[in-house]
């Protein structure tokens, strides 16, 4: 069992508190990813879990086992950093072989999980090339290579693709992901790259000046943030995030956004959520992608804005749409027919809205 359970974990360095009573439970043979911009407090998150760093307060447990007097050597954690930490005096064989020949493991053994590695990892050609003749993307694939050939239980990635090229990176989530399956290990993951969270990770813990801002499932944390940091620092183009009053129009609520006009809601969800505000001025949230254009002369829920860029980027076209102080976002199909200049209306998604409170960010009656 090698479930790891962080509880009131605490680091400071002199004044600063660099990470922050942070609780999260990350089941065994999960993969979480530990996600957030930088300094947030990733890295020493995982160092403690390593043992490379203690705690000034609170506990780790691996599968209930207090780690507090375990030394890092006897964690059977391995980690891979963002500079490939690798012998270059070494071949690639040698490598792979290092650490399972530190653990005593018989011959035939290292033969048989050096070769199903060198295979996984599509390496087996480069296999008696040395080190310091490979590529960067081939470095860290035989520094990813060389801590998973252990099999140790925990298996922690601090930044491992991120000094990697975009294509390559792509081809090595998808190698993770099948080493996780081969080997069923649990994974940590740090990374401040919301698409690679997203895409690689079970759970994903997001993480802000130290602080746990939100623990859940990809889908959770993207469609239902707990607060504006969460729903901005996910997604491509990030949530609009629209700073506006509730004001009650003809006893119905409606959304005042002061010099881009006023809009009724008709949306029961949003309806009942604006009814748990506990302060007029909220921040209205809706992803790019979930934006209606329509002409105006539709008499739905929405803003009338005005077309001010035209971004095509590839697979999607992102429309700017301005009114008065407010610019927002929307994502839509590529060569999507639009004119500089159009008058339109952005109409709210129903169901696929957000809202949240001005004062604290947090979400307003989240189910
Ligand atoms: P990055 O992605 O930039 O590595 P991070 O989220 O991993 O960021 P940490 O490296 O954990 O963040 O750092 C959290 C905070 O703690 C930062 O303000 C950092 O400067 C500080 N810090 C980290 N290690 C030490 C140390 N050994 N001594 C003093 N301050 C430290």
């Amino acid at each position: 069992m090698a479930s790891i359970e962080l509880i009131n974990l605490t680091k400071k360095f002199g004044d600063l508190t660099a990470v922050n009573d942070l609780n999260l439970v990350i089941p065994d043979k999960e993969f979480v990813a530990l996600l957030g911009p930088s300094g947030c407090g990733k890295t020493t998150t995982m160092n403690m879990i390593a043992g490379i760093e203690m705690p000034s307060e609170g506990s780790i447990l691996f599968g209930g086992e207090d780690m507090r007097t375990i030394p890092a050597n006897k964690r059977d954690v391995g980690f891979v950093f963002q500079n490939y930490a690798i012998f270059t005096h070494m071949t690639v064989r040698k490598n792979l072989e290092f650490g399972l020949k530190v653990r005593g493991v018989e011959k035939s053994e290292i033969k048989r999980r050096v070769q199903n590695m060198a295979d996984l990892m599509r390496l087996n050609d480069r296999l008696d090339w040395r080190t310091s003749k490979l590529s960067v993307n081939e470095l860290q694939k035989v520094a990813i290579g060389r801590s998973a050939v252990t099999e140790p239980e925990i298996f922690l990635l601090d930044e491992p693709l991120s000094n990697l090229d975009a294509a390559f990176r792509a081809f090595m989530r998808t190698e993770l992901k099948h080493l996780q399956h081969e080997f069923q290990q649990t994974m940590v993951y740090v990374t401040h790259d919301q698409i690679e969270a997203m895409s690689l990770a079970d759970r994903i813990a997001v993480l802000d000046m130290g602080l746990l801002q939100q623990y859940g499932t990809p889908n959770e944390v993207y469609n239902k943030p707990h607060n504006t940091f969460v729903a901005n620092f996910m997604g491509s183009p990030s949530m609009n995030l629209l700073p506006c009053r509730l004001t009650n129009g003809g006893g119905d609520h409606a959304l005042d956004f002061g010099d881009a006009g006023t809009s009724m809601i008709e949306d029961g969800e949003l309806m009942r959520r604006c009814k748990l505000a506990r302060n007029a001025d909220v921040v209205f949230g809706m992803r790019p992608e979930d934006i209606d254009i329509q002409p105006r002369e539709v008499g739905r829920p929405g803003i009338d804005m005005e077309v001010s860029f035209v971004e095509p980027i590839g697979p999607r076209t992102v429309v700017h749409l301005s009114a008065g102080s407010h610019s927002i976002k929307v994502a839509k199909d590529k060569q999507y027919p639009i004119e500089l200049g159009a008058k339109v209306k952005a109409e709210f998604p129903k169901g696929r809205c957000h809202i949240f409170d001005a004062e604290s960010g947090n979400a307003i009656g989240l189910e």
